[in-house]
């Protein structure tokens, strides 16, 4: 491209973080933000993963209100979280709540790498706990994109007791008999992918999506040995712990295939049923 950087609006025209050519904003969002040059799936907003995944309009938020938790009253902690806040538009670093895709009922999860890395404190913790458990006590299907650099080390301790907690509620959740999707997204590391990520009942990776134990900064300060591409999906892939590796673009119609395998018969109506939500097809005349 001719002109200079700084003679674009910003808004008008993203760069591709792989191939950096620049792709004009809109054609990007209709190709659901994947490179068409490169097929390189940019980082999405939380609002855009929403957008994209559930019927317009469905969302219902759950736990927004749980209060942040700061044991050690790590310094620059809370000032941190402020600024997340004002950047994200999100209150912690994953939004949980109630959905539909194809009027099919299902409790979600989207975690947001750009509040404070994606990382798992207290609150992230406790809503993907009651998020399984809410839909153990509604019987709905879990979906969960996950997104993390790790453990909320300004949390310490409490931090990583989210992995057995959430663990403990994946557990939960397959002894109700109630499907679990996990989707990995890039990067997904530490302690989120130690956990509720590869205890999915069917695991997808979007392509190229970085996934492992240990991320960049751990490895640089540790001075761990990992061989290239070993913690990529598909090399997960190629060695069974990820079952599908799927273009985003085909991500909507895979999950309406997956939610219609468990129960398609489970559509919700445009009606609104009991409790405010939109009612199941069948309830509408109790
Ligand atoms: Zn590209």
């Amino acid at each position: 491209m001719a002109v200079e950087n700084n003679d674009i609006p910003p808004d008008l025209w993203e760069e591709c973080s792989s191939c950096h050519q620049l792709l004009y904003s809109k054609q990007l969002a209709n190709e659901q933000w994947v490179c068409p040059r490169c097929g390189y799936h940019l980082r999405l907003t939380v609002w855009q993963r929403l957008a994209i995944t559930a019927d317009d309009g469905s969302f219902e938020e759950w736990d927004a209100d749980l209060p942040l938790v700061d044991p050690l009253e790590f310094p620059d902690y809370r000032p941190k979280v402020e600024q997340a806040r004002a950047k994200t538009q999100m209150s912690e670093a994953v939004l949980t709540g109630w959905a539909a895709l194809e009027q099919m009922p299902f409790g979600l999860g989207i975690m947001d790498l750009d509040f404070i890395g994606g990382s798992m404190g207290w609150v992230v913790g406790e809503r993907i706990t009651r998020l399984m458990e809410r839909c153990i006590e509604q019987r709905l299907p879990v979906v969960i994109f996950c997104a993390s650099g790790g453990a909320r080390m300004q949390e310490s301790l409490i931090s990583l007791m989210q992995m057995p907690k959430t663990s403990a509620a994946a557990g939960k959740l397959r002894q109700a008999g109630l499907p679990y999707i996990s989707v990995i997204t890039h990067p997904t590391y530490g302690g989120v992918a130690a956990s509720y990520t590869f205890l999915g009942d069917i695991i997808i990776a979007e392509p190229q999506a970085a996934v492992g134990f240990a991320g960049p900064r751990v490895v640089e300060v540790t001075g761990l040995e990992i061989r290239p591409g070993v913690q990529s999906a598909e090399f997960q892939y190629k060695h069974g712990m990820i079952d599908l590796i799927v273009n985003r673009q085909d991500m909507h119609r895979t999950l309406e295939a997956l939610l219609a395998w468990f129960d398609g018969t489970r559509r919700v109506s445009a009606a609104t049923g009991r409790n405010g939500r939109p009612a199941l097809v069948g309830e509408i005349d109790e």
